[in-house]
This record gives structure tokens, sequence and C-alpha cells, in this order.
């Protein structure tokens, strides 16, 4: 009896432990950085998809992916006056 609720308690770990994996990445919100990246498309697939995943759930990291557009957007000139000089 002692080992089959070892191993019960061992599977269900295992698969709390699995799930924990998959929904872990989306579940951080988005850095400064990864917004960034988000919209200049420097993210790879992988950080990509998960971006994508947390996006949809998250208004918070939606919020501050409208507003990095609109900065982006506003420091343009900026960007490309430095780039020249
Ligand atoms: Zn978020």
């Amino acid at each position: 009896m002692n080992t089959s609720v070892l191993v019960v308690v061992l599977f269900a770990l295992c698969l709390i432990y699995y799930m924990w994996r998959r929904i872990r990445p989306s579940l951080n919100h988005l850095s400064e950085e990864d917004v960034d990246d988000f919209l200049a498309n420097r993210l790879n697939e992988t950080a990509l998809k998960n971006a994508r995943e947390h996006l949809l759930r998250c208004d918070e990291c939606k919020e501050k992916l409208d507003e990095h557009t609109r900065k982006v957007q506003k420091m343009k000139p900026d960007r490309l006056l430095k780039r020249r000089f």
C-alpha cells in the first residue's frame, strides 16, 4: 500500500512539474526589453510564442506594448538622427 501511494504522489508531482514548466514562461510579465524585441521582431520562435500567449491573457502587458509602440513612434526621428551621426 505504501508503494502505490508513493507512485501516485510521484506521478502527481511529475504532472504538476510538467504543467508548471509549460505554463510558466507565459505567466511572466514581459520586460521592457521583451516588448522592445517583440516590436522589433527580434524574438526567437519560442519567445515569440510565449509573448503572444502572454499578451492574450495579460492586459497589463498589452497596455505596456501599446505605450511602447507610441513611444517608439515618437522616438523614431531621434533614432534615425542618432544613427546618422
Ligand atoms: Zn503581463
